[in-house]
Parts: C-alpha cells; sequence; structure tokens
C-alpha cells in the first residue's frame, strides 16, 4: 500500500493525461452510459449503467415475455435459482464461499433480518453497540430491533462518540464491547468522512470477548478488498446500487458466516426453505443451510438483473485492481485539493483519512460553504454529492471515471471560489442532496 500514497503526482493537465494513459483499467469505461456532459463523481450513491447491466435487464425482459411462468426453471440463469447465483458471484468479492452470500432484500430489511437473528438479549448480555457516526436507516432500524424485543433503546443502543465528528477511534469501539454487548454492528466505511474501519482488528476483538460482529458495508464492497471467512466476520451486508452498479433501489446482498447457518432465520419466509423441498408446501419451516435460508420473499428479479452485468464487468476488472486504481484516484485528488485549493481564498480542507488502509473510496472535501458550492459544481454539470453540514463528497470510479475527470473538477471548484458563483443559490437545501 506504501507505493500507493508515494505516487509522485504534479498539477498540471499534461500529468492528468499521462495518469490516465496508463491506467489499466481504462477499457472499462466504454461499457458505462456516461450521463452526457457530466462529470459524474458520485457513483458511491448510485453507480452508473452498463451495457452489461442492460443487456441483462433485456434477456429477463424477454424471458418473461416469451417463457411466462416457466422462467423460473427455465430461463438461461433459471430465476428460482437466480439470488443464490448472484450470490455465489459476489462471494468472490468479499472473500467469502458461494453458498454465504446471496443476493436478497434491501440494505435496511437485510439489516433487521441478521441483526435479529444474532440479536438474543440474555441476562447481562442485552446491548448493540454503533457508533454515533453511522447512516440514519441503520440506526432507525437498530432501535426497531430492540424495541421489538421489549427493551428500551435509550439503554440498550450504545453509540459509540466520534470525538471530531468525522472519525472513529477503533480503541474506543473496543473498550466498549463490555459484558453487556450482545451485538456489534458497524458500518465499514463511514459515509460522510469516507473511514474505511479495521474490521479484522474489530473482530478479533468482539470474539475475543464473547460479542457478535457485523458490518454495514454499502460504501465498501465493490471499491474495496474484503476478506470475511479470513477475518471471521459472523455476518455483513451491503446494497447493490452503489459501487456494484446494480441500479436504483436495487436487490442487496447479505453473507452469513457458514458456522452460523444452522441459527433460526428471526424473519422467516418462504424462498428460505430448503430448495428441492419449498414446493412441497409445508407448513412447518425449513431454512436452507446457506445465506439463501434468510431470504424472505420470491427474488425481484428484474431489479437483480442488472446486477448480473455489473458484477461481471467487476471480475472482470478484479477487485485488487479496482482497489489500486480507486486509491491512487483518491491520492491524487487530495494531492490537487493540497497543493492548489486549500489557502485563502479557496479554504477546501480534507475530511478523509489520508492513510490508504484507512479510506474508502470516497474522499470528503470539506467548506464551510459546501451546499451552496455543490449546487454551482451541479450546475457546472459535476455531479458530487452534499452532505451537512460542511461535506462535498467526491467518488472517482475506477471502473469509469479519469483522472482527467478529477483534474477537471478541481479546476471547476477554484472557478467557482474565483467567480464566487455559489453566492448565487439558494441557503435552503433541496429534498435530495
Ligand atoms: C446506502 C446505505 C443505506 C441505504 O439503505 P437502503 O435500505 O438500501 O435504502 C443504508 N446504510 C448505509 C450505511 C448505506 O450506505
Amino acid at each position: 500500500m506504501d507505493t500507493i500514497t508515494n505516487y509522485k503526482f504534479k498539477t498540471t493537465e499534461d500529468h492528468a493525461h499521462k495518469l490516465d494513459s496508463e491506467n489499466p483499467l481504462a477499457r472499462f469505461r466504454q461499457r458505462f452510459y456516461n450521463p452526457e456532459g457530466t462529470i459524474y463523481m458520485d457513483g458511491n450513491s448510485l453507480g452508473l449503467l452498463s451495457m452489461d447491466s442492460e443487456s441483462s435487464v433485456f434477456r429477463v425482459l424477454k424471458e418473461w415475455k416469451t417463457l411466462g411462468i416457466r422462467g423460473w426453471l427455465e430461463a438461461r440463469r433459471p430465476w428460482f435459482h437466480f439470488a443464490e447465483e448472484l450470490g455465489a458471484m459476489c462471494a468472490k468479492l468479499v472473500g467469502a464461499e458461494p453458498e454465504e452470500v446471496v443476493a436478497t432484500g434491501t440494505t435496511t430489511v437485510n439489516i433487521h433480518s441478521l441483526v435479529n437473528t444474532f440479536y438474543k438479549p440474555n441476562g447481562k448480555r442485552k446491548k448493540i453497540l454503533a457508533d454515533e457516526l453511522d447512516f440514519p436507516s441503520d440506526i432507525y432500524a437498530l432501535r426497531s430491533v430492540i424495541e421489538l424485543k421489549g427493551l428500551d433503546p435509550v439503554e440498550n443502543l450504545i453509540l459509540v462518540p466520534s470525538e471530531d465528528g468525522r472519525f472513529l477511534d477503533e480503541k474506543k469501539i473496543v473498550e466498549l464491547m463490555d459484558e453487556e454487548v450482545a451485538v456489534v454492528f458497524l458500518p465499514s466505511v463511514l459515509y460522510r468522512s469516507g473511514q474505511l474501519l479495521n474490521m479484522q482488528y474489530l473482530t478479533e476483538e468482539a470474539h475475543k470477548r464473547g460479542i457478535s460482529i457485523g458490518f454495514d458495508c454499502c460504501h465498501s464492497v465493490g471499491v474495496v478488498e474484503h476478506y470475511f471467512d479470513k477475518w471471521n466476520v459472523d455476518f455483513a451486508l451491503w446494497c447493490g446500487y452503489k459501487y456494484l452498479n446494480g441500479g436504483p433501489g436495487g436487490t442487496a446482498f447479505l453473507y452469513l458466516n457458514k458456522k452460523h447457518f444452522g441459527r433460526e432465520p428471526a424473519l422467516a419466509g418462504w424462498f428460505g426453505y430448503v430448495k428441492d423441498k419449498q414446493f412441497d408446501m409445508s407448513l412447518s419451516f425449513e431454512h436452507s443451510e446457506s445465506a439463501g435460508g434468510w431470504q424472505i420473499s420470491s427474488p425481484a428479479i428484474l431489479s437483480s438483473a442488472p446486477i448480473e452485468g455489473s458484477l461481471k464487468i467487476i471480475l472482470e476488472a478484479g477487485i485488487e485492481a479496482i482497489r489500486r486504481k480507486s486509491l491512487k484516484m483518491t491520492s491524487y485528488l487530495m494531492y490537487l485539493v493540497d497543493e492548489t485549493l486549500s489557502e485563502h481564498p479557496y479554504n477546501f480542507t480534507i475530511g478523509t483519512p489520508r492513510e490508504a488502509q484507512r479510506r474508502g473510496g470516497h474522499v470528503a472535501i470539506e467548506h464551510k460553504e459546501a451546499m451552496r458550492i455543490s449546487e454551482a459544481l451541479r450546475a457546472r454539470g459535476v455531479i458530487p454529492d452534499y452532505r451537512p453540514p460542511n461535506i462535498i463528497r467526491i467518488a472517482p470510479v475506477p471502473l469509469y471515471n479519469t483522472y482527467h475527470e478529477v483534474w477537471r473538477v478541481i479546476q471547476h471548484l477554484r472557478e467557482i471560489i474565483d467567480k464566487k458563483e455559489h453566492e448565487k443559490f439558494p441557503k435552503e437545501r433541496k429534498m435530495i442532496s
């Protein structure tokens, strides 16, 4: 990793072109639809559509058109096994065995399903440990998990505090793993600052104390390498629409370590049934001994189809190469901010860890006018996202963004400040930012 932080960058446009000419993943860009006239830097919120995803959707539509219900067994990838097959593909990205991953549900539903499976308050062990920088939906879900057990979330949901509102100190997290904690549930990458937590260390420490641990990997799968089996993580889940480019609201994934296959799924449903007996239609539930046992309903085939195409691309490119380029792009972005935008009148700062092993795929650029600057960027055709109070998130995605685009984003930022362009925008936030 050290070589990555030691790149010798330059601030010139020529250098951006040089970086692009040396980029081993360059050929993948043309397999994506880049919205015309834009520099898309928001792949950490919604990844772009690829031609591969488009053709898997068209194939499924055609199968529905021509096969009707027979598609469940006769489609090229039979719909009956589609969730498990996509799980097996995605397992390669996260260091898991094929039967430990399934494409199912949505992120928040999978939090309910898995945390409820592991959260069995007993005696003194009644608490869930999460963190105060977590994505809100995760916290809402954890509170309701606790309430469903008849317990008080105010007492039983412990949020690890952050000293600076940006980062979490893993040692602090471990200090809070006491004999009252039943489950630890944390994000892999903090959605604002982009800090990547040390999942291996946290898992080891949780297990030393007899605590189960799971991770929300929405902001890391598809751009960071994971080794769930090696790290011995108990469970994990992630969405399909960020770095996995699976389409808006598309099917999510869950990982269940095989040592837990014998547990009862907390939210049972007929698609979790042992596959070859599901259509016996027995009223007693016998769940599949695989992550597939944690499915609830019929798989959303049309919302899963795009993921097939996009996983194909990611596996072809290789997650190691994707991570390498991602780190190089984010290093380059931070370098350009430091060199050209850190001083008066620009005053941009970086709110993302500098060390390669401590950051995910995006960079948080901080500025007190972040909201209006984000609007000005959009007006110029650059798509970032804004996270209150002061963060412009920029995600250069290795499969489809270029170094030259990163360079241009920096020029746009400079020009916006030079011309005070952001001051023309209202101070109220839009519905979706
Ligand atoms: C994107 C994201 C979600 C989104 O949840 P959905 O149920 O897919 O809407 C939840 N948690 C985290 C950490 C995320 O990054």
